[in-house]
């Protein structure tokens, strides 16, 4: 029994492009992992890296102490929290890592209450890359005891910020950082779109504005690592940005704060994931710019 206080077996469940890196993260720092994906090829090679394959989220939910799920819808997480690891016997806290929305993770924290097992939402920014190399921002709420006993293996992930005890309360911080990103997204492309058409080189447009006042996540990084390559490999599904904006502009609706802009962002997600799927990667919102004005932001 002290043994499982002092080391816990940690449970993860989703390893995808961001739980991949981060339960690799937990390996590396020393910590025994019980994994679980409905991705065969996820699995094998989290087993290749010392973790052990559960077959199921109940397996998970019996084998470990606390446990993590990166998982890219909020059904997806409820259905895998309620209906699966929170039916273990073993589990005592669950750490959601998702952009799953305020208004799930207070439908899942009541679930799991009666069953003793604490539930804090993690969500995380700072793309694939933050995830490999332990950068990632990470925004935590849930009861502060659960939250002190769990930083440790928040901090392997990147910068851990406790934002208050309510559950929700982190991911309603996580939408508006990602609305911000995806407003950057689509309004440097039409600023982008713009100076190619009338004739601006876009390498030398991008180092103006990185040099000036209208810098932002997407000309200091999208563009020159996976627009201007013509890649669109940034890492980030168009059809999760458009859940992100859509659970932000619906958040705000419900708390009575209107969101013109965030609305016209939402719309140019949906086009976007209408035209190239939800699959492509985000930064195909530069794409749908460019169809419409018929010129092409290349480096
Ligand atoms: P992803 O699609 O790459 O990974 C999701 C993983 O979950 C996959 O391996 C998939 O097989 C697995 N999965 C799906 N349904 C499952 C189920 N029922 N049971 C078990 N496993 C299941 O997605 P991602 O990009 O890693 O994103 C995960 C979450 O993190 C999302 O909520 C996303 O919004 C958020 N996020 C992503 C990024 C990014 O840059 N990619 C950054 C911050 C936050």
């Amino acid at each position: 029994m002290s043994e499982r206080i002092e080391k816990p077996v940690i449970g993860f469940i989703g390893l995808g492009r961001m739980g991949g890196p981060m339960s690799r993260r937990l390996i590396d720092a020393g910590s025994s992992l019980c994994v679980f994906d409905t991705s065969a090829e996820a699995l094998s090679t989290l087993e290749a890296a010392g973790a052990a394959v559960a077959q199921s989220p109940d397996d998970v939910g019996n084998s470990a102490d606390i446990v993590f799920v990166s998982l890219p819808t909020p059904d997806i997480v409820e259905n895998v929290v309620l209906n699966g690891v929170g039916r273990g016997s073993r589990v005592k806290i669950v750490i959601d890592l998702s952009t799953s929305g305020p208004g799930m993770a207070g439908r899942v924290s009541r679930g799991l209450e009666p069953r003793g097992i604490a539930w804090i939402d993690a969500p995380v920014s700072g793309g694939i890359a933050g995830a490999r190399n332990g950068t990632l921002a990470v925004m935590a709420s849930g009861p502060r005891d659960a939250f002190e006993r769990t930083e440790p293996l928040l901090a392997t992930f990147g910068k851990v910020f406790f934002v208050g005890e309510k559950a929700g309360l982190a991911q309603v911080a996580k939408l508006g950082n990602n609305l911000l990103a995806a407003a950057a997204m689509v309004v440097s492309s039409e600023a982008l779109v713009m100076g190619v058409k009338a004739g601006i080189d876009p390498k030398v447009m991008l180092d103006i504005i990185n040099a000036g006042s209208g810098r932002n996540s997407a000309t200091q990084d999208k563009f020159p690592r996976s627009i201007l390559t013509r890649t669109f490999d940034f890492g980030f599904a168009t059809g999760l940005s458009y859940k992100d904006v859509r659970l932000c502009v619906d958040e705000a609706e419900a708390l009575g704060v209107p969101m013109v802009a965030g609305a016209a962002v939402r719309q140019m997600l949906a086009v976007t994931n209408a035209r190239f799927g939800p699959t492509s990667d985000f930064t195909s919102i530069t794409r749908v710019v460019e169809e419409w004005a018929g010129v092409e932001v290349r480096g």
